[in-house]
């Protein structure tokens, strides 16, 4: 079932936080074309509260559940050893190997209310582009927006590397992803985000880049990042992932850094288990705590900056654990950053919906003219979100009732 299968439906009772009574939604086309008091045949939402899809604005799909295949000495390792394990894993890649994963995994998560994902991909010298090619064949094969990002694991900086990442992305990629701390030396860092910029402008697509992963605040290279986007006129399309160590500046330095992300549009994307459990090798004598951090979201919000959620790795060598569930993430966006007021449930659920909706290129929201992907919740207000069971009662893609319950309704 690609995106193009929509139907024709409509929503009844629905909560929506701009509407003081309940609305009935009608979707036709793949988008909401009507709200107001429509009746007739359709989905009875009960009172409950609507809302966007969820986007999983960051994930590796070719990885998913690598957990299955790895040997008790393969856990605990910090980020620099898992990324040599890596490649024993890679080296043995099949495409059709890769899409299996990746589609159980795909269907949890829209059993968990996910319906569009942006999934990085690995393109190196280790895999080539079997990842790319594997994800690739199953864009339309499920009721999900897919967006592919292609990730340079092993650095863009010899000229092998870059030309495999310019052929995934004449073989239909989305999008350039990126990953400066790679490379070996402060000077190899900066030159990577230097190639970036010039394979995006040369292929006119985004750019969605990991960097400052740590709680070191010497690992920062979101200033040259800044810096770069404006020389390159990149405003608008690129995109920070991670961003932890802007955590670990001064008060001053994380507002002022805030200020000029939203200047230059670029977006933010935090994720926030995976953020955590990472472990960097330190130098000897410095100890680490007991977790890593997060990106300092309540500063960036503020700051105007569209920040948005992702699950990071589901099941695999970085990150062991994994339930596709955004609200878990969402959950632990808010504890890890103690954004505990009042408005702090509806702007977990913007990240997690209409700001993802944003850096994927959707047009997510419950007004007329948004895309028909829309959450049944099992609560009456966003407060009840994130305090009651993670399950989402039911789940519409294109206007189609795609899961109910956590149950699959009419696909695979
Ligand atoms: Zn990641």
């Amino acid at each position: 079932m690609g995106r193009e299968d929509t139907q024709n439906s409509i929503i009844l009772n629905a909560r929506i936080r701009s509407h003081p009574d309940l609305i009935d939604i009608a979707c036709e086309g793949g988008i909401i074309t009507e709200i107001g008091s429509i009746g007739g045949d359709g989905i009875d939402a009960c009172g409950r509260l609507v809302c966007p899809g969820f986007v999983n604005a960051h994930t590796h799909l070719d990885k998913a559940d690598l957990l299955l295949q790895m040997k008790p000495s393969d856990f605990g390792k910090s980020l620099t050893e898992n990324r040599e394990l890596l490649k024993r894993f890679k080296v043995g890649y099949e495409i059709e190997e890769i899409r299996k994963r990746a589609k159980r995994v795909i269907r949890e998560f829209i059993a968990n209310g996910v319906t569009a994902i942006r999934t990085q991909v690995d393109v190196d010298g280790t895999g080539g582009l079997k990842a790319c090619e594997a994800l690739n064949g199953i864009k339309e094969e499920l009721p999900i927006e897919l967006q592919i990002c292609t990730f340079p694991q092993e650095g863009v900086l010899d000229e092998n590397a870059r030309s495999l990442v310019e052929q995934a992305l004449d073989a239909g990629a989305d999008l350039m992803g990126g990953l400066p701390l790679v490379e070996k030396t402060e000077e190899g860092h900066m030159q990577h985000i230097d190639v970036l910029f010039e394979i995006a402008k040369k292929h006119d697509v985004d750019l969605d880049i990991q960097l400052d992963e740590s709680n070191d605040p010497r690992d920062f290279m979101l200033p040259y990042l800044i810096e770069k986007t404006i020389e390159c006129k990149w405003q608008g399309r690129v995109t920070a992932t991670h961003c932890i160590s802007l955590s670990a500046q001064d008060e001053n330095i994380i507002k002022e850094t805030s200020r000029l992300l939203a200047q230059a549009r670029i977006n933010v994307i935090t994720t926030p288990s995976a953020n955590m459990i990472t472990r960097f090798d330190l130098p000897e004598g410095i100890h680490s705590r007991p977790s890593n951090s997060i990106a300092p979201l309540i500063h960036l919000v503020d700051a105007g900056v569209n920040v948005a959620i992702g699950t990071d790795n589901i099941r695999d060598i970085f990150y062991p654990m994994g339930n596709c569930s955004m609200l878990r993430e969402m959950h632990v966006a808010q504890a890890s950053t103690r954004m505990c007021d009042q408005n702090a449930p509806q702007r977990l659920i913007d990240m997690a919906t209409v700001n993802g909706g944003r850096i994927l290129g959707l047009n997510y929201g419950i007004h007329e003219g948004a895309a028909a992907d829309i959450l049944i919740l099992g609560c009456d207000a966003p407060s009840g979100v994130l305090n009651g069971p993670e399950n989402i009662p039911m789940v519409i893609r294109s206007g189609r009732l795609v899961c109910e319950s956590s149950r699959e309704v009419e696909y695979g």
